[in-house]
């Protein structure tokens, strides 16, 4: 093409780069949802409010990472964003920042009451409010690494806010992947499946990528030996845990594995259900789970909801919502 001639082909028109978790902000009047994007955007800079960060949340029960634990979150990081692609979603440009270890000895009852750890176990968490990821030490890497990948795929699943009061400007988060929250009720809707999601994904971005994160290969490996002698039933180990036993110096070995498996055959037995009735549309039930996983992604539930009420009946997707609904504890 000579230089000056018109160019016909159609101009790329750029979507907004995303810049906090949130995707997207509904019901706000122009002004209003400006000022928001400033707050949101320095929550995420800033990596919290300056109350949990000058608070007790981070400043009394957060400790420091080690040198290989920073290494393996680059790692993870650095992986992230095509793989969030792959699956449909827009990545967030997540830090080492944003990644808090805590201490699990500094985590008295009002920390864990503030931190919504009521039952204790916990392995970490993602808070959209505060735009930061907390990870409970397991003592030992690979596991505190599928924690984070599964709390940093929370962090880039579609998350929207809406207005709460007019007024106020005040807002609430209406969506945290395949999530969705009740303004009045304080329940959330389709937990079970969105962390059902979130862990198979895991699944997936761990088979893929971390024998080739240097910190953890050497567990990945001895993992890979525990799952072959278990003869096909070891798919869904995760780790193997060693523990320094109190009494003579001895070390047990404990095998962990993925979270959430009751969930995750909850969500199995959906996408199989779906396969099984339209299996001249899907070539494998992987086709599904993506479906799933794109939904987390991009916020768009329509074609999941439909394909279930054609699946089970009209009125299934809201009783699957109410079904696998946590009440909000606040
Ligand atoms: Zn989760």
């Amino acid at each position: 093409m000579k230089e000056g001639e018109p160019k016909f082909q159609e101009e790329k028109i750029e979507e907004p780069k995303r810049e906090t978790g949130v995707s997207k902000k509904v019901g706000f009047k122009l002004e209003d949802e400006e000022s928001l994007s400033t707050h949101l955007k320095d929550i995420f800079e800033q990596h919290s409010e300056k109350e949990v960060r000058e608070g007790f949340l981070l400043k009394n029960v957060e400790r420091e990472k080690t040198e290989s634990e920073r290494k393996i979150i680059s790692a993870i990081l650095e992986k992230m964003p095509n793989f969030i692609k792959k699956y449909g979603g827009d990545p967030v440009d997540i830090g080492l920042d944003h990644i808090h270890f805590l201490d699990n000895h500094k985590l008295d009852k009002e920390a864990r009451e503030k931190l919504n750890l009521f039952k204790g176990g916990e392995e970490g968490g993602y808070n959209p409010g505060q735009q930061l990821i907390y990870v409970i030490d397991s003592k030992n890497n690979l596991q505190n690494a599928e924690t984070i990948t599964h709390e940093i795929i929370h962090f880039n699943s579609f998350q929207s806010v809406e207005l709460t009061k007019k007024d106020e400007s005040q807002y609430n988060f209406r969506r945290v992947g395949f999530e969705v929250r009740s303004k009045e009720d304080k329940e959330i809707f389709f937990v079970n499946i969105n962390e059902a999601i979130t862990e198979e994904l895991v699944k997936r971005f761990d088979a893929e990528y971390f024998s080739s994160i240097p910190e953890i290969a050497d567990e990945v490996k001895d993992r890979e030996k525990v799952k072959k002698a278990a003869k096909g039933k070891g798919d869904d180990i995760s780790s193997i845990i060693s523990r320094e036993l109190s009494d003579k110096g001895n070390v047990e070995y404990v095998i962990a594995y993925h979270a959430y498996p009751r969930e995750r055959k909850q969500l199995d037995k959906i996408i199989r259900d779906i396969y099984n009735k339209f299996s001249d549309k899907f070539n494998t039930k992987e086709d599904v789970f993506k479906l799933f996983a794109k939904a987390a992604m991009d916020g768009k539930l329509l074609e999941i909801s439909r394909l279930i009420e054609e699946t089970y009946g009209k009125g299934y997707f809201r009783r699957i919502g109410e079904a696998t609904k946590r009440k909000f504890n606040t």
